[in-house]
């Protein structure tokens, strides 16, 4: 018996409705927000990530799909969504098209983490993309997306955002940052202590309880923030409040990946007692210029379809059905099953789900099946029906039965 990789999530037939249901709502939001699929592929040149997303992150330093392939080539199977839309965006000359470009993808992401609740490796990403604009409007516009998501599928959360700065603000914090953190290093776990000079910033993201506890103390970054980013800071924050955002400002949120300037911001959500982190996001206006691109302001989020797949399953914020037939046609002999598989062809090209027996039961037995499926309608075809050019349709929910002529049954369903 072979197994599945650990990490990894089989979606059977009996559940994929809920999939769709969520993803269904996606794409109407995607329409009313005037945004845009873009699907790039599930592996890229390696140097993509370490360029776009940074080697000082635990994603490229930890967690990432490797390997050579027959050409020798190193490649990496996707580990966020983000990076493989910014090369798209140059290698297809995006920036020469009206700005802004407004894209959004779903696609699954691979990390080798530590297999636990809400954490696989190979998972599912909705994210957005919004290039060519620094307006603080448009950062209001992508936190509203998710939030409006989120609400659709009635999940409460918590939404916190903070603003890291650009690499002007970013050096002068940096160097307070250090100032703070130097005394604690020894009581701070070894990851930190490697982050202390690759990339400080990096540690107020640890999950660590002891580093958590040392850095609610740190200097806030939003107090070395310069002027033009301050002002965007509080200009979406306005805006928010304008349009009735609820949000706190957590001054040490400064998400996982190197390529974040200016906003950063959270969706925390709960699940059995535990905060989830449901959806992140923020600006990164250097990421399209450090991957070969001209500059180009650039804001989005991404946000895992498991764990709100979990989060509106727990508030009942999914519905749906698996596919199965409105009305099943059950032949009772070989005969019938000519006249019952035409029939179902006749429903289905005039739009109705219709299904029949492919497992040679006796008629009770079908009836038992169709039952279980929640067939709404039900047709016994016999050689009696045959000859009499006649079929009595059972309403399973009422119970009550019509007989009309075969030819009319399709016009009679179908409506
Ligand atoms: P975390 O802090 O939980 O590790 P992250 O900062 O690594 O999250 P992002 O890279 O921002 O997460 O990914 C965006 C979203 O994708 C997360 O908010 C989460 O909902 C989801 N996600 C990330 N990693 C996983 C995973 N291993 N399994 C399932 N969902 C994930
Ligand atoms: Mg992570």
């Amino acid at each position: 018996m072979i197994n599945i990789p650990k990490g990894t999530k089989d979606v059977l037939p009996s559940e994929s409705y809920k999939w769709h249901f969520i993803e269904n709502k996606i794409r109407e939001l995607t329409r009313k927000f005037c945004v845009n699929e873009i699907r790039t592929p599930t592996f890229e040149h390696t140097e993509l990530f370490l360029r776009g997303v940074g080697d000082g992150t635990d994603i490229v330093g930890k967690e990432m799909y490797t390997f050579l392939d027959k050409g020798e080539r190193s490649i990496t199977l996707k580990p966020e969504g983000t990076a493989g839309v910014a090369r798209a965006f140059i290698e297809n000359a995006l920036d020469n098209t009206p700005l802004p470009v407004k894209m959004y993808y779903l696609s699954p992401v691979f990390r080798y983490e530590r297999p636990q609740a809400g954490r696989l490796r190979e998972h599912h990403q909705f994210g957005v993309e919004f290039y060519g604009s620094d307006d603080a409007f448009i950062d209001a516009e992508v936190i509203m997306l998710a939030s409006e998501l989120l609400y659709e599928l009635d999940i409460p959360v918590t939404l916190n955002i903070n603003s890291i700065g650009c690499s002007e603000c970013r050096k002068k914090y940096n160097d307070a940052l250090k100032a703070y953190l130097k005394s604690n290093l020894s009581e701070m776990c070894k990851d930190c202590n490697e982050r202390f000079e690759k990339n400080t910033l990096r540690i107020l993201d640890c999950k660590n309880e002891r580093c958590k506890e040392i850095n609610q103390s740190a200097p806030k970054i939003i107090e070395y923030l310069c002027d033009d980013c301050r002002k965007h800071f509080e200009q979406l924050q306005g805006v928010l409040n304008d349009n009735n955002v609820k949000f706190n400002v957590n001054p040490y949120i400064v998400r996982g990946l190197d390529y974040y300037t200016k906003t950063v911001f959270e969706f925390i959500a709960e699940a059995g007692g535990d905060k989830l982190t449901v959806c992140g996001g923020g600006r990164y206006d250097n990421l399209v210029e450090s991957i070969g691109g001209r500059p180009m302001p650039a804001v989005g989020f991404g946000m895992g379809l498991e764990r709100l797949l979990l989060l509106a399953e727990q508030t009942g914020g999914v519905s749906g059905a698996p596919n199965a037939p409105y009305i099943y046609i059950a032949p009772m002999g070989e005969d019938a099953k000519y006249e019952a598989f035409e029939l179902v062809r006749k429903l289905r090209a005039a739009g109705v789900a219709a299904d029949t027996d492919y497992m040679n039961r006796s008629v009770k037995s079908q009836m038992k099946y169709a039952d279980k499926l929640g067939v709404r309608l039900i047709v016994v075809i016999g050689d009696d029906e045959i000859k009499k050019g006649e079929v009595t349709i059972k309403d399973m929910r009422t119970k009550e039965t019509k007989t009309v002529a075969t030819e009319s049954l399709i016009n009679c369903i179908a409506r």
